[in-house]
């Protein structure tokens, strides 16, 4: 038998979860951000529950042509646009958006020969520093960029730093509102934490909401709030059997350096998962499982293909039991890949995007 490791994909959680986004801003479209491979899901995985999407947003233009390939023929964005001239060819035949968030990428539009115009997302720079043109530099590159035969439709776009944090997005807000206040043209502006947590205000949600990680079950702003709260459902479960158990007496240590040493009598599993198959390799012991649908933790430290979790609470489970490293347990038990994250000092979506390559996937046909 191959060995006990799977990872089960839920598009209907990703469904349920994009219904939320929806719900949130009502008034708006959804994009489902699939960039990373569907935050490590797999795009062909989650796209039976990402139908109800109005758009699907992207980096790789790989990706992209993987999307048209399976069907889908509404929006497609690059968030990050056009790494050359060439790729503009690609977003003429696939017929997608891009953002723009430099003047090279404006450069190479007025170069581009194209016999259908295309629909650009303009970025501006509000306050994060990463990509887009600074407020100041915004208004003549919309300027270029409307004068282009190229180009027919200009959406505003910019990225908030703080969306899921104590400073927030106020400040971000009023620089982009100033320096768009007389541009026409559709608005974009949430990820997630916005839609979350700030999209009361309409000029928040605006026109098109970018839905990455609530998408997938993971509140980010977690541990001030969790998937229940947000009302959110896991989209991947990570999980994997008992292949050994041990009998330890006080003193006893557990794995590589003997971190875990325990106090009493104590029964440990040794569960068929390790850091090369995406589980954290910083989880400390006391980071949280479910050993069939039951809350235990981890013991010791995370070795490459095992690691070791507590049955001493729990007499019924042996070898063979099955763990669930995060996702959806048996019967109705959850385990957030957040609180995960969160034990690990790293969140949800480093946890996802880590799957490795060597877990068998499949998809969970249920609801
Ligand atoms: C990744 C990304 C998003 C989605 O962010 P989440 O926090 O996952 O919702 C939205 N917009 C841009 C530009 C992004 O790069």
């Amino acid at each position: 038998m191959p060995r006990p490791i799977e990872a089960l994909i839920h598009p209907a959680a990703l469904a349920h979860n994009l219904q939320r986004a929806r719900a949130l801003a009502p008034d708006a479209r959804v994009f489902a951000v699939v960039k990373a491979n569907a935050y490590g899901h797999g795009i062909e995985n989650v796209f039976p529950g990402l139908r109800g999407a109005d758009g699907i947003a992207l980096l790789d233009l790989d990706e992209a042509q993987r999307v048209r390939t399976l069907g889908w023929r509404g929006p497609i964005l690059l968030l990050e646009g056009c790494f050359e001239a060439r790729d503009l060819e690609l977003c003429s035949r696939l017929r997608l958006w891009h953002a723009v968030h430099c003047q090279e990428q404006i450069d190479w539009l007025a170069m581009h020969k194209t016999h259908e115009p295309h629909r650009v997302f303009l970025k501006m720079n509000s306050g994060m520093n990463r990509l887009g043109l600074t407020p100041s530099a915004f208004r003549a590159a919309w300027t270029r960029l409307n004068a282009l035969p190229q180009v027919d439709e200009i959406t505003l776009m910019t990225h908030f730093s703080d969306a899921d944090g104590a400073r927030g997005i106020a400040h971000q807000m009023q620089v982009f509102l100033e320096a768009t206040s007389d541009l026409p043209g559709e608005r974009s502006l949430s990820n997630s934490a916005a839609v979350l947590r700030h999209a009361a205000d309409a000029a928040v949600r605006a026109d098109w909401v970018r839905a990455g990680i609530m998408s997938y079950g993971s509140a980010p702003d977690y541990p001030e709030h969790d998937i229940h709260h947000w009302a959110l459902q896991p989209t991947m479960t990570l999980r994997a059997r008992i292949i050994g158990v041990q009998q330890l007496q006080a003193g006893d240590t557990v794995g590589y350096g003997s971190s875990f040493r325990a106090e009493g009598p104590m029964r440990i599993g040794v569960v068929a998962c390790g850091y090369a198959d995406g589980y954290p390799r910083h989880a400390p012991s006391g980071t949280p499982v479910l050993v069939d649908g039951q809350r235990s933790r981890t013991v010791g430290r995370v070795s490459m293909d095992m690691l070791a979790v507590d049955l001493s609470a729990l007499p019924q489970a042996g070898m063979g039991s099955e763990v669930t490293l995060w996702g959806r347990g048996p019967g109705a038990s959850v385990l957030s890949i957040d609180e995960v994250a969160h034990a690990a000092g790293t969140i949800g979506y480093e946890l996802m995007c880590a799957l490795a390559r060597r877990v068998p996937v499949s998809v969970d046909a249920t609801a």
